[in-house]
């Protein structure tokens, strides 16, 4: 225990460990998103095929989040442990496989990157302790589905409702507010877009957004309480608006692609977890003006 009584003491030391852990669980991330539909995707075929009725598919090499280990796609050039190291591998191989130069995508240092930052913040907002321990679990969980919902349209339950039921727990223990608080989080969470979802639906005839996305909001208002709701959901509209315009610029030939409502729930309600009440206390003061 010597080392959490020295990172207890020494706030600048525990933000670099934690910036050192970030990039490790940010390489892990990469592996989780590109993986996790994967195996959703095989379960949902074998639940098909049973279903159906179908002969049972000759069952396929081991693949799950550890195995078979990471290679290139391109020439199945196995990584090894020197070529796994977050950023620096990439920037040492210069961003190309070491067996055969195919490009390596920019996007796994880009998230090993935010990750580390996005820890090392959260290290320095709450010190040490154990809400900075909780927060840096629902910060990787939020980026893992961020991602996948970006390049699936997907919200993995597999995510969402152990840090659900995390955040429930956490709040028995009124890590971050009381249980009580907690509990209609949740439920006003789901209802509120259910409620969106279906008014939308029965006028439009169109479905605006996913389960997935009602499920999203009950672990946030889990996490924070019911009243980080109204100002998540503001700020998810502001950010949606904000990356919205940016992506459209970004590339304007593909404006048909959905754009999902996940990533813009999980960065709002990591705002509003994190800084909802100065928030809160900067526009009540705004509008008493
Ligand atoms: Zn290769």
């Amino acid at each position: 225990m010597h080392l959490f009584d020295f990172l207890a003491g020494n706030l600048p030391a525990f933000v670099f460990c934690t910036l050192l852990l970030g990039l490790l669980i940010g390489s892990f991330l990469n592996v989780v998103v590109y993986r996790l539909p994967k195996m959703m995707q095989r379960d949902w075929r074998l639940q098909a095929r049973d279903v159906l009725e179908l002969p049972e598919e000759p069952a396929g090499e081991t693949f799950n989040l550890i195995l078979p280990h990471s290679s290139c796609p391109h020439c199945g050039h196995q990584i090894k442990p020197w070529e796994n190291i977050p950023v620096v591998s990439y920037l040492f191989l210069r961003g190309k496989c070491s067996s055969c130069k195919a490009p390596i995508s920019k996007r796994y240092p880009l998230v090993e990157l935010a990750c580390g930052l996005l820890s090392a913040y959260v290290a320095f907002h709450f010190g040490f302790g154990w809400p900075a321990a909780a927060m840096l679990l629902l910060t990787w969980g939020l980026l893992a589905m961020s991602l996948i919902d970006c390049d699936h349209q997907l919200l993995p339950d597999a995510l969402v409702l152990p840090l659900l039921w995390l955040g429930l727990i956490l709040n028995h223990y009124g890590l971050f507010t009381s249980l009580e608080d907690a509990l209609w989080g949740a439920v006003a969470g789901y209802l509120s877009l259910w409620s969106v979802y279906w008014l939308f639906k029965l006028l439009t005839g169109k479905e605006g957004m996913g389960y997935g996305d009602f499920k999203l909001l009950a672990m946030l208002g889990a996490w924070g309480g019911w009243q980080i709701l109204p100002l998540t959901i503001l700020l998810s509209s502001l950010v949606g608006a904000v990356l919205g315009v940016i992506m459209l610029r970004l590339r304007d030939q593909e404006t048909s692609t959905p754009i999902p409502f996940g990533p813009y729930l999980a960065i709002a309600g990591w705002i509003a977890l994190l800084w909802g009440d100065q928030i809160t206390g900067a526009y009540l003061q705004f509008a008493r003006l």
